[in-house]
């Protein structure tokens, strides 16, 4: 097993390095990457992944490109169309809802973003459960001056997301909601989302979240956490696995790293990623690889929690 440290070239969602591990079998490279607070049980299904990777392969794709948007961190409307115009992407993704910052800041960078994609271009927001019903109904409203292609997770809880859902035109995207195989039936059952947003490490793998994708009947968005590219690579073999695919993903997340494991890495070309499966580069791995004890401890733990993370 290897332990990468990789810094990210901009602060998301509270991280300024992404670490993990990446483990090599039969099948290919597979990596762990769990977020920093998750335990053990939650760190199972994240190992699975891997695991699946590593000693099962996946299922045969069904498409050979995966249209991905670009991703806006919460930053300032210059930045913001830059990172739109460099990405070459149809479609953008805007932080919103950053703890500390006001709502004019929103209004600011998705207006940017809107002026940078164009008027056929898709412009979605990212709320990560910040707001509160009324604050979401509201904002929302004003934002969709812009013309949302959907809001994702304007609140933290079903209730909530499908009362918002019920009060906005907007349509509404779960995605911190669903973390485990049976979070999208609730989702279903609650009304509180138009479509899913899905992550093949914390479901579990590729079939898991085939599994996960079917049984919650909505359309699919597969998304990232911002792996490297052997992480990446799950994330789009289960896109280009599923049986329809309306959205562009999340996974153009590469250059949210400084850097990679691979030499041929998962980078979008004209707003979409090439389906395929780099294989890890030692001389790139050795830039970022670290003495880890802890990750050690924490993939034996994770292997430890019985079975959760094989279905
Ligand atoms: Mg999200």
């Amino acid at each position: 097993m290897h332990v990468f440290r990789i810094p990210m070239t901009l602060r998301f969602r509270g991280q300024t390095v992404r670490e993990g591990v990446l483990i090599h079998g039969p099948a290919g490279w597979g990596e762990f990457s769990p977020f920093p607070e998750y335990g053990p049980a939650e760190c199972a299904r994240w190992l699975a992944c891997a695991n699946e990777a590593a000693f099962d392969g996946w299922p045969e794709p069904l498409r050979a490109w995966i249209p991905v948007n670009a991703t806006v961190p919460a930053v300032g409307p210059e930045k913001a169309f830059e990172i739109v115009r460099l990405s070459h992407c149809g479609t953008a993704k805007v932080k919103v809802g950053e703890r500390g910052q006001d709502f004019a800041e929103d209004m600011a960078r998705v207006e940017a973003v809107r002026d940078a994609i164009g008027p056929a271009g898709r412009v979605r927001v990212d709320v990560n459960g910040g707001w509160d019903v009324d604050s979401a109904v509201r904002r929302l409203k004003e934002l969709d001056r812009f013309d949302l292609e959907y809001a994702e997770q304007p609140c933290a809880t079903l209730d909530e997301l499908a009362e918002v859902r019920r009060r906005v035109n907007v349509p509404i995207a779960a995605d911190e909601s669903i973390r485990r195989a049976e979070d999208p039936l609730k989702v279903r059952a609650a009304e509180a989302a138009d479509i899913a947003v899905i992550k093949v490490q914390p479901l579990g793998g590729v079939r898991a979240a085939l599994r996960v994708a079917e049984a919650c009947g909505l359309p699919v968005v597969v998304s990232s956490a911002v792996e490297t590219s052997v992480g990446l690579a799950a994330g789009l073999a289960l896109a280009a696995a599923l049986p329809e695919l309306p959205y562009a993903c999340g996974l153009g997340t590469m250059p949210l790293l400084s850097g990679d494991v691979v030499t041929d890495s998962l980078v979008p070309v004209g707003g979409a990623i090439a389906v395929r499966r780099p294989e890890v580069d030692q001389r790139a791995l050795a830039a970022y690889e670290i003495e880890s004890p802890a990750w050690k401890r924490r993939m034996e733990e994770a292997a430890g929690t019985a079975g959760e993370g094989r279905q």
